[in-house]
């Protein structure tokens, strides 16, 4: 790929020629349409020469035990200018979220030029306008998040295998599905990337995913390029108290009381977020709180459960279920104390005697809460809680995050203490972050191949690197935690793992890939004014990947 002018401009006419036949193609997640897209990629892929000569090297890996029957495509290009087996690994996801966003325009939100001037009838933001007026942008659903990213990738390919003869290394891409679900296509990229490189002897460098680049506050007009990736756990708290009727509340302990005094405690609380190299992650937010009592009555429900998004840049799950049991006592003695402080005046003032109430605080991590019914049922609990979590893993109208619920309320139910207690476990999904720290060779390389990419490249762009992609992605499972005691505090707290929510832990550990997104650049993913920025995305983009990519295979 070379880089004057004339092969600039017509690599960056492809690019946006694949982007639109890729857009055009509905791709919604969770639908069959991204079964569609995949055949979309596949097609445009084996029109290339390359892959008429090497059709073995272009093909599909079925997502297993799919609903919809998804897959991924796989295409691998092997450089012969030498012998190398320095591999680079891309991926980009080919799936969208929904159009609904779009109302009346849904039916256009896969057709760029009629979009834009139907969007230009709306009612618009004054950016957006100015946005449509400079003709840099292209609208459409996925257009920006992240089929140009695909596209561009493909391309690159196509251009890289003209001249093959002259290229160093290889790549292996896989064009992803389910990325905006459960990262099914990447957790089927894993295994496969393993098992090419028992095959082939594939030493991966990197892998590169060019997804989506948007500014990072309004009037931000840097473009960013991320070595490295944000991760997710989500800590839970099922809270079991006493049930009573209305009429004797002060009998009871209600379990909403103990929970939102945990919200009250963490949510929003910057105290819980995660600062590496002086970037800072989100603080945690509620994404769920609810009693579990299914109908209405005049009874004080009996269990609650709340769940929170935990943004992470070093915190490991053993660490995060460490600080939540701590804070989740400390909660529940507040609460406690609050009771009798409040049950105290009541008395007083209609002349009862106070007698303090019976709770006692009870915080247990859900290996805690095992261990303790283990030593009551005897070791057939293991085998038990397994039996009720396969059981449960089929019912399809229960979803992974109640799924993982009920083990644990299956095991409480087996306990012989019926006493309030508060439970802290981990609902799935867990996205691992990856900090690219620089000590370590590949690290290191890599961090120096996009500092020589972005230090030689020039265009009117201020291009500024950082280490935490900030949205959680597919690159999170390129390598496991490192760290001690994580992976067994994964699994440890998450109940029913490995039948209920699996991960290939031992393939992301053997992978132990340093991460980058370098995506297109744009505005408004997951809206209906998304829209990809054409000038940087597809004629000074291209470039940094290649020669990222470059680097890293010859360096
Ligand atoms: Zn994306």
């Amino acid at each position: 790929m070379k880089h004057d002018l004339s092969e600039r401009i017509r690599l960056s006419e492809r690019i946006k020629e694949i982007t639109l036949a890729l857009v055009e193609q509905r791709s919604v997640v969770e639908t069959v349409d991204e079964i569609a897209v995949s055949d979309k990629v596949y097609e445009i892929m084996s029109q290339m020469d390359y892959y008429k000569k090497h059709p073995e090297k272009l093909y599909f890996v079925p997502v297993e035990k799919d609903r919809w029957g998804r897959k991924i495509v796989v295409a691998i290009l092997n450089g012969e200018k030498t012998k190398s087996k320095k591999t680079v690994a891309f991926i980009g996801h080919t799936d969208t979220v929904g159009t609904s966003d779009y109302g009346l325009l849904s039916e256009y939100a896969t057709k760029p030029y009629e979009l834009v001037e139907k969007l230009k009838e709306l009612p618009l933001n004054q950016e957006v306008l100015d946005d449509i007026e400079s003709g840099k942008y292209l609208f459409g659903r996925g257009i920006f998040d992240m089929k140009s990213g695909v596209a561009i990738v493909m391309a690159m390919m196509e251009e890289i295998s003209k001249d093959i003869e002259d290229f160093e290394g290889n790549i292996v891409f896989a064009a992803v599905c389910d990325e905006e679900g459960s990262s099914k296509g990447m957790l089927t990229f894993v295994p496969e990337l393993i098992r090419l490189k028992r095959k082939f002897g594939y030493d991966y460098q990197a892998m590169l995913d060019p997804d989506y680049i948007a500014p990072a506050y309004p009037e931000d007009t840097n473009v960013y390029q991320y070595v490295g990736t944000v991760g997710k756990l989500m800590p839970t708290f099922l809270a079991v108290g006493k049930e009573s009727h209305v009429g004797e509340s002060f009998s009871g302990l209600d379990p909403n009381k103990i929970l939102s005094e945990i919200t009250g405690r963490i949510n929003l609380n910057p105290r819980y977020s995660d600062v590496v190299d002086g970037e800072v992650t989100l603080p945690p937010v509620t994404l769920k709180q609810r009693d579990l009592k299914p109908e209405y009555s005049v009874q004080i429900a009996n269990k609650a459960v709340v769940y929170y998004n935990y943004a992470t840049h070093c915190s490991t799950p053993d660490e995060v279920i460490a600080k939540m049991v701590k804070v989740g006592a400390q909660s529940f003695h507040t609460v406690i104390n609050r009771l009798n402080e409040r049950y105290e005046i009541f008395c007083k003032m209609s002349g009862r005697k106070f007698e303090p109430l019976p709770w006692k605080e009870r915080t247990l991590s859900y290996k805690e809460l095992y261990a303790l019914v283990r030593e009551e049922v005897g070791p057939e609990l293991d085998e038990k809680v397994r039996a009720y979590a396969e059981r449960i893993s089929h019912h399809q109208k229960v979803n992974v995050r109640r799924q993982t619920m009920k083990v644990v309320e299956y095991v409480h139910s087996l306990w012989s203490d019926k006493e309030p207690v508060l439970i802290v476990y981990l609902t799935p999904p867990y996205y691992p972050h990856i900090y690219v720290e620089g000590s370590r060779p590949k690290d290191k390389a890599l961090i120096d191949a996009l500092d020589y990419a972005v230090s030689t490249t020039e265009c009117d762009y201020n291009l500024v690197q950082k280490k935490f992609l900030p949205c959680i992605s597919d690159l999170s499972y390129a390598a496991a935690p490192r760290e001690e005691g994580a992976i067994q505090g994964l699994k440890d707290n998450m109940p029913g793992f490995g039948i209920v929510y699996d991960l290939p832990l031992d393939e992301m550990a053997e992978l132990d890939l340093p991460v980058a997104d370098i995506g297109s650049y744009g505005k408004d993913a997951h809206q209906f004014t998304e829209r990809v920025e054409t000038v940087y995305s597809f004629e000074v983009l291209p470039g940094i990947i290649y020669k990222t990519m470059k680097k890293l295979l010859e360096g």
